[in-house]
């Protein structure tokens, strides 16, 4: 049983809670998790389970089930908004995030921001800190890519997110990014997801290609614990058995996490296909189905681009993009509904069992 205790846990309720474990017999680890109190109880029974959630200072109790609670709706109904410069997710609308995979040169640089910003985009993306298969490939400029990223936003105006993939430059990436983003390799990289919660810089959490969503919400939860609520949750495909794409894009997951959590969430078709053809109608899809946003890698020459070229669309294809996500969100607007149907709009269904067999044998 983990006991997580609310924020303004008083000693006395805290007492209280370990003289409840205690009673039954066991001793009580307590621990400091960002800002709240957690105690580590017996394996509990579900009597003993209601006993201690109903003592004052329990936030929440967790027995063999994911850790995530500062994520759910339980613990927050309304949906979360996160601002980045003048850009809200969560908000009305498919936000457009946009830029080139890694930071190249300054040239290139601006001269994809200034496209970026003329299709309507509202968040400039680049690399400096890449991680890469190999060590022998382009790993970006590092913090002469920061200061080009900066540059960038002060030409355009436009907000920037960067990866950041190393605790020991949490710092310096939060000195020059407005959104800090945690790349899919490392989702699973506690220690930096506990270091960007103790910062107060949204950030754009990139579910890992081999991760479950329950396990993205429980790395959510890390930033979360420290304080920091301004998390996006990203979508960017997962690997399956299929091999004509880069990756799955895992479209259910918009839908079924707006159903688990109150986080906004973002849609990254190009690490999802590696392919710029189906790009668009990847991003297209995306909106349609309810994302906050999407994240789309663009060059003004893919063919010299040093990292993804084949899957960085043109900036033509970024305006025309921006136009057809105006004109889906226009389209599923609460006001563009007929009365009649939003009468019929479906309740949430409940989620399925855990592993529910994909194809039931006759
Ligand atoms: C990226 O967005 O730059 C990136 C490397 O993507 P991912 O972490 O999803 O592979
Ligand atoms: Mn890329």
């Amino acid at each position: 049983m983990i006991i997580l205790c609310r924020t303004d846990l008083t000693p006395a309720q805290r007492e209280r809670i370990l003289a409840e474990i205690e009673g039954l017999g066991f001793e009580a680890f307590v621990r400091t998790v960002g800002e709240r109190t957690v105690i580590e109880g017996p394996p509990a029974s579900s009597a003993a389970r209601c006993e201690v959630e109903r003592l004052a200072g329990v936030e929440r109790v967790f027995v063999n089930e994911p850790g995530a609670h500062l994520v759910t709706h339980d613990h927050r109904s309304e949906p979360t908004l996160v601002r980045v410069g003048d850009a809200v997710f969560g908000g009305p609308g498919t936000l457009v995030i946009a830029g080139p995979c890694a930071v190249e040169s300054l040239e290139v640089m601006l001269d994809v921001a200034r496209a970026v910003r003329d299709a309507g985009a509202c968040v400039l993306r680049g690399g400096a800190f890449k991680p890469r298969t190999s060590p022998y490939n382009f790993a970006g400029l590092g913090r002469e890519g920061l200061e080009i990223l900066a540059e960038a936003r002060a030409e355009t105006g436009l907000p920037v997110v960067t990866e950041v993939m190393d605790t020991r430059d949490v710092e310096l990436v939060s000195e020059y990014a407005d959104m800090l983003q945690i790349g899919s390799r490392s989702m699973h990289n506690f220690p930096l997801l506990t270091e960007v919660g103790r910062t107060r810089k949204p950030v754009l959490l990139k579910r890992g290609m081999n991760a479950t969503i329950d396990e993205l919400l429980t790395s959510a939860e890390y930033v979360l614990a420290g304080g920091n609520e301004q998390v996006v949750l990203c979508e960017r495909g997962i690997r399956t058995f299929e091999r004509s794409t880069r990756n799955t894009l895992d479209l259910s997951a918009v839908p079924i996490l707006a159903e688990r959590t109150h986080l906004p969430v973002v849609v990254d078709p190009s690490h999802a296909s590696g392919r710029r053809q189906i790009v668009p109608s990847l991003a297209r899809a995306a909106a349609a189905v309810g994302a906050a946003g999407v994240i789309v890698e663009v060059h003004t020459d893919p063919s010299r681009a040093r990292s993804d070229g084949p899957q960085a669309i043109l900036p033509d294809e970024l305006t025309q993009l921006v136009r057809d996500i105006r004109a889906i969100d226009a389209a599923l607007a609460p006001s563009s509904l007929a009365p009649s149907s939003l009468a019929s709009s479906s309740p949430v269904v409940p989620a399925p069992a855990e592993h529910p067999d994909p194809e039931p044998v006759p």
